[in-house]
């Protein structure tokens, strides 16, 4: 089917930004204006000390720059990403992105300032009604207090930056350009090349030969390259190690979890919970296996679904009428609110030429309205996107609703928690409506199944990983491929040595993984995946209480700890209950599955 250009595309499935700048020329109009108040704000140097008014007026004139300077910029990506091609908005990107950079510049010195103030002073300012919008800020910019530095150590810290992070520029290099991974065969015997993006294609192959191929190309393609990655990743840790004690934190994973405030005990025990959960993985993978009529499975195995014919195909507005139907146990308000999406055009629906790829929500402009992309494809693919971006876009509209701008962001390890509650209410609701049906069950719970196995199951192996690594290096251990290799093998054996036969190619794995140079990140999907399995069956439970619960977590935005804020959700992630009450729930569907199978 030929793509649409841009102005093919009937307008009432396009998002309307207009509500953010009336057209270019007001977007100009505020850039030109931002531009002149940065330069304004940077003047205010050195006045901290001038007393509580002075604190507090800078304090408003911060926050209020911030605000329209993320309206600048989200209007300019997103006009941007509608045609990627257009010139005009890849310049309007690029000043937007400059003006950040002189933003930040301009009001470098406000942390510096406020923590030359005695801390008595600063404290009585976190709790002073009139200070209330900033409260979380001034709490923040404290619990930094003992990891700043003298401003020279900032200084120094700050220009060394770039070094620190050519390691995961030098390996995005390496996989996306100069890794060449030759060529492999497809379902229909002829050769083709192998990209990181046809992987998955030739792994999801109903052809063995084709999986068993693709696989050991890619696992081999990656080990040619092995002594540059283990170099590469060696360094990173190194890098990672030197902030963290030069910031004066025990271990590079507390100064890593620092920042969302999470202990390092909620990774361990997450951890420990998710190993409890392996004879389940084992018993799930078995099913698997006799599904495929397979004596035993290998690593290469595990993406062919198979599942058979059931798809339903849902335009927009049929997938809107089911994704509403499905959050109806959030209650009629939320319902109401997220049907204004299409209506109000916050969803950017179909593909067009030049338009970017995937999906994301953003949240757009402070007090107008969160907005969606997506390039909707009439499959449960896309009903499952649509349901997960919504999920994002509604935890950002009401926490903007409730909270002030300067506590309207919510924290990445929260963030993923409402999107994957939408997609697994949809998932329950639909296996409602296809009750009768065994194929429709056996594609949805088959692919909930997959999802839990690659988010919790998968990322925890990735987090157990880069922890070992990181604790060898602390220990003084040299970080070389064979070492690597070695550790990486032995985890993988650890989650699916009795369900599979784990070939030693797997070992080069983590060398196609670019979180790995984003510390202790990947540990989140995880326990945001748990999270919200546990919230999920909380609110179907149609406890009035829980309902609430989980509707005030979203109005939370980032006012509190990122912990104590799912404790309010009705998940305390500071324990391995959810984890295991998820693990629970995956055992459940995995006994179904069986049952379907069987
Ligand atoms: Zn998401």
């Amino acid at each position: 089917m030929e793509i649409k250009s841009r102005n093919e595309i009937d307008p009432k499935y396009t998002w309307d930004l207009t509500r953010v700048y009336k057209d270019d020329a007001a977007w100009e109009k505020e850039f030109a204006a931002v531009a002149g108040e940065a330069a304004e704000y940077g003047k205010l140097a050195g006045t901290l000390c001038n007393g509580r008014e002075a604190v507090l007026s800078n304090l408003n004139t911060y926050f209020d720059l911030n605000r329209r300077l993320s309206s600048l910029y989200s209007y300019a990506m997103m006009k941007q990403n509608e045609d990627t091609g257009n010139e005009t908005y890849q310049a309007m990107n690029d000043r937007a992105s400059t003006l950040l950079g002189t933003v930040m510049a301009e009001s470098a010195y406000l942390s510096p300032e406020l923590l030359s103030l005695p801390e008595d002073v600063l404290e009585a300012y976190a709790v002073d009604p009139d200070f209330e919008n900033y409260s979380v800020f001034l709490h923040e910019t404290i619990r930094q207090k003992p990891h700043v530095l003298t401003q020279e150590g900032e200084q120094i810290l700050a220009m060394s930056m770039d070094t620190l992070t050519t390691m995961d520029a030098a390996s995005e290099m390496i996989r996306s350009l100069d890794l060449k991974l030759g060529k492999t065969r497809g379902d229909d015997g002829k050769l083709a090349p192998l990209t990181d993006a046809s992987f998955i294609l030739f792994l999801e192959s109903t052809d063995r030969n084709v999986r068993r191929l693709a696989f050991t190309k890619m696992m081999q393609g990656y080990g040619s390259m092995g002594n540059t990655f283990a170099a590469l990743y060696a360094g990173q840790i190194k890098a990672d190690i030197f902030t963290s004690r030069v910031r004066k934190f025990g271990s590079s994973r507390e100064a890593s979890l620092f920042e969302d405030e999470i202990s390092e005990s909620v990774y361990d025990s997450l951890i420990e919970a998710v190993h409890g959960g392996i004879g389940t993985l084992d018993q799930y993978l078995n099913v698997r296996r006799e599904k495929m009529g397979l004596s035993h499975l290998h690593m290469y195995d595990l993406y062919c679904l198979g599942e058979g014919s059931f798809e339903i195909q849902p335009d927009i507005e049929e997938a809107f009428d089911i994704f509403l139907k499905a959050v109806a146990p959030l209650g009629k308000d939320y319902v109401k609110d997220a049907s204004r999406a299409l209506k109000d055009r916050w969803i950017d629906v179909y593909e067009n030429k030049g338009k970017r790829s995937g999906a994301y929500s953003t949240v757009g402009a402070y007090g107008v309205s969160p907005y969606v992309l997506l390039n909707h494809k009439k499959n449960y693919d896309g009903l499952s996107t649509l349901a997960h971006e919504m999920g994002h876009a509604m935890h950002s509209f009401y926490s903007n609703k409730t909270q002030p701008y300067a506590k309207a962001d919510y924290a990445i390890f929260v963030a993923e928690v409402a999107s994957t509650t939408n997609e697994i209410l949809l998932n329950e609701y639909l296996r409602k409506v296809y009750k009768d049906d065994k194929d429709a069950q056996i594609m949805l719970i088959g692919t909930l199944l997959e999802h839990f196995r690659t988010t919790v199951f998968r990322q925890t192996l990735f987090a157990e990983f880069e922890h070992e690594a990181h604790r060898l290096a602390e220990n003084g251990e040299s970080l070389t491929q064979a070492r690597l290799n070695a550790l990486y093998l032995e985890i993988v054996k650890t989650y699916y040595r009795h369900s599979c036969t784990v070939d030693a190619c797997v070992q080069t794995e983590w060398m196609r993984i670019p979180h790995f140079y984003s510390p202790f990140y990947v540990y989140k999907y995880a326990t945001g995946f748990c999270a919200a399995a546990a919230l999920a069956q909380n609110i179907l439970s149609g406890d009035p209480e829980k309902v609430a619960s989980y509707r005030r977590f979203l109005t939370l935005g980032g006012s509190m700890a990122p912990i104590e804020e799912l404790k309010i959700a009705g998940v305390d992630m500071s324990t391995p209950e959810p984890v295991c009450r998820a693990l629970d729930y995956f055992a459940e569907l995995v006994l179904q599955y069986q049952e379907l199978l069987g």
